[in-house]
């Protein structure tokens, strides 16, 4: 049996990062992926004439994407993804500086009895975007070796480095989840609610009161955001990285340093980077033979991290529209995040949710379908349209709609162990599709307009990233992260407690998304010594 000088586990941007860096340094790179094709949950599909995307909406450049698009010599076009927010009839497009203003202006005159909660909330919201104005402000030094570059380094790292340390001193008070954070600024309820309900539960409020900052980031690929991997593939591949699709591993002998796939094959390592869903190594991983102290200290990792949970995961609505994407235009920007209430969620989607879930025996059908009602008719929903951006994502005349929501897993995998997941779905998009059309899009209205429509869930995501609970950005905010999440510590990311593993990816740090996919992707190759 062959010894690859690494294995990478898992071919979405965190394990395609890896392989092409180590690769790059000259190590023989195996990669397997169980999937037909790499990118995990950045992903662009194609459905009657139709571009969608099957993950992320569109890039968050952060420093990271381009600087490593750069330092590997990938070339990939793309075009900026510009984002509106609308509540109601009230909409703000998010470009320029006078944004955050429409923002305040949008807010209080929804909530005219908080005006000076609303300034507050800017005023917090400003100070965030300042921060991260310099988090950004300079190329990650990952992609750019720290002292490779001298004039780089004096003119630009040096002096952003002091602005920098004060910023994760900044940031170090806004760790906390934004609920708590807002309820203590805002008594508005439904004014906090607008705000929070965009987020994952317990997501911390820097990171959540950042994106007012992040949504002027936003970058998309001509051709879909699935031409990120499709160009690191490539890369990797030229580069001599060995790529098995439809591989999926099941098996990891931790002494003998031995990957098993569903087939039987195995495969020797001299290390290994784990980009997978962490809580599958710590499942499938033997350690007969390794010394005690390092059974001991992965039994304590695992027992950490097993009981941990992932994230809120998507529901998303696929629609091709027979309606020119003009009619959408006229409303939004193509990332469009849109709350059809000034209400908010209240309760719904936290106690109720729970409440329901703890008592799901005695919970009947109607129940579920009544909590629905209320869940899709005040929540908020990311709406992405592909053609607005790539002018060959739809056939003349015609526009797709991508429209997706955060999702509790459980509830979906409970209905699916009752028998009732096809109906449940259609239930989802029935109840979406008419509080977009009541609201936002009254050609919705009009089913002849609808061409198509096909969804996901985070039972889907769950299948097509094996991703624990169908997280899209690791761990769940609301319980102990059980890897690094201070930005100060994020060389400590790759560390596990196995010898010759290292992990990248969603679930290797916290918060995560793409950028931090990348990033920790060449952390872990960086750890490995290339
Ligand atoms: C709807 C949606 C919206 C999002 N929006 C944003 C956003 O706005 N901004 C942002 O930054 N991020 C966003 N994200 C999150 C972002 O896409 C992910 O955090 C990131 O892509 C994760 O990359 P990864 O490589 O860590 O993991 P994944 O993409 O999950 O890749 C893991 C790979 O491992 C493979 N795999 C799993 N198990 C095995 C196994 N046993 N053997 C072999 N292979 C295996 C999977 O098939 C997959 O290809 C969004 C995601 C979704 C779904």
């Amino acid at each position: 049996m062959k010894t690859y000088d690494a294995i990478v586990v898992g071919g979405g941007m965190a394990g395609l990062t890896a392989a092409t860096y180590l690769a790059r340094a000259g190590r023989s790179v195996l990669l397997l992926e169980k999937n037909e094709k790499c990118g995990g949950l950045v992903s662009t599909f194609e459905k009657d004439g139709f571009l969608f995307e099957g993950g992320v909406r569109a890039l968050i450049d952060a420093g990271i994407i381009s600087p490593m698009l750069h330092e590997l010599g990938i070339e990939m076009e793309t075009v900026p993804s510009p984002v509106t927010v609308g509540v109601e009839d009230q909409f703000v497009h998010v470009e320029g500086q006078g944004a955050l203003a429409d923002y305040a202006a949008m807010l209080k005159h929804l909530y005219p009895e908080s005006a000076d909660q609303v300034a507050r909330l800017i005023r917090v919201i400003r100070k965030v975007t300042k921060d991260m104005e310099i988090l950004y402000a300079v190329d990650n030094p990952a992609f750019r070796g720290l002292f490779d570059d001298r004039k780089y380094f004096f003119q630009h790292y040096l002096p952003w480095m002091f602005q920098f340390l004060r910023t994760l001193y900044a940031i170090g008070h806004m760790r906390g989840a934004v609920e708590p954070f807002l309820e203590a600024r805002l008594p508005n309820r439904s004014l906090r609610d607008i705000v929070a309900q965009h987020f994952f539960r317990g997501t911390p409020a820097f990171f959540a009161l950042s994106y007012f900052y992040l949504y002027t980031d936003y970058i998309y690929p001509r051709g879909g955001v699935g031409q990120l991997p499709e160009k690191v593939t490539q890369k990797a591949r030229d580069l001599g990285v060995e790529i098995r699709l439809n591989t999926r591993v099941t098996g990891l002998d931790a002494a003998q340093r031995i990957v098993t796939d569903e087939r039987g094959e195995q495969y020797r390592y001299a290390d290994l980077v784990w980009a997978a869903d962490l809580k599958t190594l710590y499942r499938i991983a033997q350690t007969d033979g390794l010394p005690e102290a390092v059974t001991a200290a992965i039994e304590a990792e695992k027992a950490r991290i097993l009981p941990r949970r992932g994230a809120d995961s998507v529901f998303t609505v696929y629609l091709g529209v027979d309606e020119p994407p003009e009619t959408f235009r006229r409303i939004s920007h193509g990332h469009f995040f849109y709350t059809p209430s000034r209400q908010g969620l209240g309760e719904i989607h936290t106690t109720e949710l729970r409440q329901m879930l703890a008592k799901w025996e005695q919970i009947r059908r109607e129940d579920v379908l009544a909590w629905l009602d209320r869940f899709t008719a005040l929540n908020t929903y990311e709406i992405a349209i592909p053609v607005f951006k790539e002018p060959n994502a739809a056939p003349p005349g015609k526009t797709g709609l991508i429209i997706s929501t955060l999702f509790e897993y459980d509830l979906v995998k409970r209905v699916q162990e009752d028998g009732w997941y096809q109906e449940f779905k259609e239930a989802v998009a029935d109840r979406m599709v008419r509080t977009l059309g009541e609201s936002v899009y009254p050609v919705l209205r009009d089913p002849s307009k609808i061409l198509f429509r096909f969804t996901a869930t985070p039972i889907t995501i769950a299948n097509t990233a094996g991703s624990s609970e169908g997280a899209i950005v690791g761990w769940s905010f609301e319980d102990e992260i059980p890897v690094t999440h201070s930005l100060l510590r994020i060389n400590d990311a790759p560390k596990t407690a196995f010898p010759h593993i290292v992990k990248a990816g969603q679930w290797a740090y916290s918060p995560t998304g793409v950028p931090t996919a990348l990033l920790t992707g060449r952390l872990a190759a960086k750890a490995l010594g290339a």
